[in-house]
């Protein structure tokens, strides 16, 4: 990027061609997406701007932000925003990016339960906040409980609530050697859903990741050694925190072990269904304790 005098129209041809040229994803849309946020305007809006002339310190901030994203830099660490479920979040390296299908997640949970009855939920792993977050502000009356065993995710996380004035009770946590219960015994059977989006890539599934996930998102946050042991963990953890009847468990899974999470959930004493995400992959869990 030369130090000429650039227009918005000039600048998102350049950009294209230079994404495409770095193997970049989506190369229009990127730099669609880091114009419009150095000049704090909606993506589609640039297009009613096209003869605008950037000025030196926009084209500072944006060329700066231009190799990062050469370098395959996801678009919400260089830009540090996400908008989940009609929330704007705050995400930073060693945060995972919400996803849409966790959005979904959330919709589920909000379809089967309505806005005037209060309830407890408990969200495992929950990273940004997201899932915490949007269901707090759906749903206002409920107490919600949120854990992650990364104080940086929890960092986000409260920073995030800050920022939408949202109430969420953090605690952090181990999903394997979890100590809410012995801090807050007072949670013991008396919560109504937990969710969870934990990590459930396999290692062996790093090289077929996008360079994006691969290189810059926790690892932390992305990986498990066995979906059996993970989800063994967090129904241990289900059974001692949720209530003996009517109480549900909300997870998403990696598309090929849905079935397992399945059955291991119906070994517990839950009815369990598995559910499509948008692109039609087995992608949540969803489960009911019956047992008295
Ligand atoms: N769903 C994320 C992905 O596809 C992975 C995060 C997770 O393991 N929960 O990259």
């Amino acid at each position: 990027m030369q130090n000429k005098s650039w227009t918005v129209l000039g600048v998102l041809d350049w950009g294209t061609i230079y994404f495409n040229q770095k193997g970049v994803r989506n190369p229009r849309f990127s730099i669609e997406w880091l114009l419009s946020h150095v000049l704090k305007v909606k993506r589609l809006d640039l297009y009613l701007l096209f003869e605008r002339p950037l000025h030196s310190t926009e084209l500072k901030l944006l060329r700066a932000m231009v190799q990062r994203r050469a370098k395959h830099e996801p678009l919400q660490y260089i830009t540090g925003k996400v908008d989940f479920f009609g929330i704007e979040l705050t995400v930073a390296s060693g945060v995972l990016i919400p996803r849409p299908e966790t959005e979904e997640l959330v919709e589920y949970i909000l379809a089967s339960h309505d806005k005037d009855t209060p309830k407890r939920l408990v969200d495992i792993g929950t990273g940004s906040g997201c899932i915490a977050l949007a269901i707090k502000k759906e749903r206002p009356k409920w107490e919600v409980w949120a854990t992650d065993i990364s104080e940086l995710a929890l960092h986000v996380a409260q920073k995030n609530q800050k920022e939408l004035g949202l109430q969420v009770h953090w605690f952090q946590d181990d999903i394997f050697a979890p100590e809410l219960l012995r801090h807050y015994p007072e949670l013991k059977q008396s919560c109504d859903i937990l969710v969870s989006n934990p990590p459930y890539i396999l290692r062996d599934e790093w090289n077929a990741l996008e360079r994006e996930v691969r290189e810059f998102e926790p690892e932390l946050a992305l990986f498990c050694s066995s979906t059996n042991r993970m989800y063994s963990a967090l129904i241990k953890q289900s059974k001692a925190l949720l209530k003996p009847l009517q109480s549900q468990m909300y997870f998403e899974v990696h598309e090929n072990y849905a079935d397992e999470v399945q059955y291991l959930s119906k070994e517990h004493g839950f009815t369990a269904e598995i559910r499509l995400d948008l692109a039609g992959n087995d992608r949540f869990v969803i489960c009911t304790h019956n047992q008295s």
